[in-house]
C-alpha cells in the first residue's frame, strides 16, 4: 500500500496500514514505551522552521520560539541548533533555555507578571530584551538594573486593539486584555522609559492572540504598529528593532491559515511600502512550530455503550491533553491501525479519559470503529499538551519521543511515583 500521509501533516502518514512518524511505527513504540506517549517529528519542527526562514530570506530578522508551545529541554535543542532565539514567560523558562543551550542574547522575555528575582536572573545572563507589559513594571525594572548596576534593554508590548478572530482566552490584543500598553499610552510610556538610566529602549514588540487563520488580522496590527514606530522616532527615540509576535494558527480540523511565507511575503511587502524594510524584525511563533510535529498516542481501555452516548474510554486524559477541556478545542483522532478507521456505519463516541470530571473529553461524537487494547493517535499534539500537563488524579506525566528519521530518542521519560511525591512530607 503506498504511503498516505494526513492533511497538513506530511510527516505523519499510513504505512503498510500503520500510522508512523517519519520512519517510525507508532505501535511499535507504543509497545515498548507504553501510553499515552507523546511522539514528535524532529523534520516536521524544522520544515515548519524553514517555512518562517524562507519569508524571511535576505532581511535581518530573529526567529524566537516562544516556547511554553513547548518547553521539553530536546525540543528546545533542536530550536537551539537551528539558530532559534526563545520568547520566555518565565525564570523557569529562562533555566530552560540555558540548559538546552540556548543564546541568552537572542532570549526575549515577555509576560505581564514578572517578579524582581526573574528580573534579576534574566539582567544576570545578558538576555536580549524585556518586552514590558505595563507602566508599573517599567519602573521595577528599572530600579533591579540600577541595583544591579546594568542597563535593561526593552521593548514596550503594545496592545494595539486589534481582534484576532480566536478564542477569547487565546486574543491578547484587545483592550479589554491584560497584556501590553495601550496604543494610546505607548508615545508617553516610551518618552518616559527614555529618561530611565536603568533601561535602554531597543524596541517595540505586539502579540495578538494565537491560532490566528487569517491575514487581516496581521496586516492591521503591523499599520498602527508602524504608526506608532514613526511618532516615537518623531519624538528623537529610536527603535531598534520591531518585535510582530506569533500566533499565527495550524491545521487542526481544516483550518486554513496562510502558510509563515506567504504570509510573511504580504507583511514584508507592507514594511517595505512604508519604508521600514530594512528594520531589524522579530518574531514569536509557538503553535506553528511545534504543534503539527506530535501526536499523542493512547490505548483503548473500555467501549462503553450508552442510551443516549457510546463512550470511548482511553488512557490520555484533560491532565495530558487539556485543550479540549480548557477551549473547548478539536484534536482529530485517528486509529494507528487504517482499517480501524469509521465508516458510516459505525457508532459515534465521545473519547474521554479516566478523569473524574465530565469536562475529561477528547473528541465528542467521533466514528471509530476500535475496541478494548487498540491504540489511538491524538493529533495536533505538539503543541500546549505536554507542556501544559499536569499530575491531576495523581496521574503520572506522560512519556516523549522525538523522531528524527528512522531513531526515536527518549526525551522524557514517563514519571514516576516517586517523581510525583518528591518534595512532599507526611506530617
Ligand atoms: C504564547 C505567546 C506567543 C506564541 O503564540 P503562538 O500562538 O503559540 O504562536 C508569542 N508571544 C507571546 C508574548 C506569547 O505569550
Amino acid at each position: 500500500m503506498t504511503p498516505s500521509a494526513l492533511p497538513g501533516q506530511p510527516h505523519i502518514h499510513y504505512k503498510d496500514s500503520h500510522l508512523h512518524i517519519e520512519d517510525c511505527d507508532l505501535e511499535a513504540m507504543a509497545a515498548q514505551h507504553g501510553t499515552p506517549l507523546f511522539v514528535y517529528s524532529k523534520a516536521a519542527m524544522l520544515a515548519a522552521l524553514a517555512a518562517y526562514q524562507r519569508g524571511f530570506a535576505g532581511r535581518d530578522a530573529q526567529i524566537c520560539y516562544a516556547m511554553k508551545a513547548n518547553s521539553s529541554l530536546a525540543v528546545l535543542q533542536v530550536f537551539a541548533r537551528a539558530g532559534c532565539g526563545f520568547d520566555i514567560v518565565s525564570g523557569g523558562e529562562l533555566e530552560r533555555v540555558l540548559a538546552a543551550g540556548g543564546v541568552p542574547s537572542r532570549i526575549i522575555f515577555s509576560g505581564v507578571g514578572k517578579t524582581r528575582h526573574e528580573m534579576q536572573h534574566a539582567l544576570q545572563v545578558g538576555i536580549g530584551c524585556f518586552n514590558v507589559e505595563s507602566e508599573a513594571e517599567i519602573e521595577v525594572l528599572n530600579d533591579v538594573a540600577l541595583k544591579l548596576g546594568k542597563t535593561a534593554p526593552i521593548s514596550i508590548r503594545v496592545n494595539p486593539n486589534v481582534d484576532p478572530k480566536t478564542h477569547p482566552y487565546i486574543s491578547t490584543g484587545l483592550k479589554g486584555n491584560k497584556f501590553g500598553i495601550a496604543h494610546e499610552r505607548t508615545l508617553a510610556t516610551y518618552q518616559h522609559a527614555a529618561t530611565l538610566a536603568g533601561l535602554r529602549i531597543v524596541g517595540i514588540d505586539c502579540h495578538i492572540g494565537s491560532q490566528i487563520t487569517q491575514e487581516a488580522p496581521y496586516l492591521d496590527a503591523m499599520d498602527r504598529m508602524l504608526d506608532l514606530v514613526t511618532a516615537i522616532e518623531a519624538a528623537g527615540i529610536s527603535i531598534h528593532h520591531i518585535d510582530f509576535g506569533g500566533g499565527l494558527g495550524i491545521d487542526y480540523q481544516g483550518d486554513t491559515p496562510p502558510p509563515a511565507d506567504t504570509l510573511w511575503a504580504k507583511l514584508l511587502a507592507k514594511l517595505d511600502a512604508r519604508g521600514f524594510g530594512q528594520r531589524k524584525l522579530m518574531i514569536e511563533p509557538g503553535r506553528s512550530l511545534v504543534g503539527n510535529a506530535g501526536v499523542c498516542v493512547t490505548e483503548v481501555l473500555f467501549m462503553k455503550p450508552g442510551e443516549q452516548k457510546n463512550f470511548c474510554i482511553v488512557d490520555a486524559a484533560m491532565n495530558d491533553l487539556p485543550r479540549p477541556a480548557l477551549y473547548q478545542a478539536y484534536h482529530a483522532i485517528v486509529p494507528l491501525a487504517q482499517s480501524k478507521q469509521g465508516d458510516a456505519d459505525s457508532a459515534l463516541c465521545d473519547v474521554v479519559g479516566p478523569v473524574c470530571e465530565s469536562g475529561d473529553w477528547i473528541g465528542h461524537d467521533r466514528s471509530l470503529n476500535v475496541r478494548a487494547g487498540d491504540h489511538l493517535a491524538v493529533l495536533s499534539a505538539g503543541a500546549y499538551c505536554m507542556s501544559m500537563s499536569s499530575n491531576y488524579n495523581s496521574r503520572p506525566r506522560a512519556a516523549e519521543l522525538l523522531v528524527d528519521g528512522s531513531n526515536a530518542h527518549l526525551i522524557r521519560s514517563r514519571d514516576t511515583m516517586a517523581d510525583q511525591m518528591r518534595g512532599e512530607r507526611l506530617l
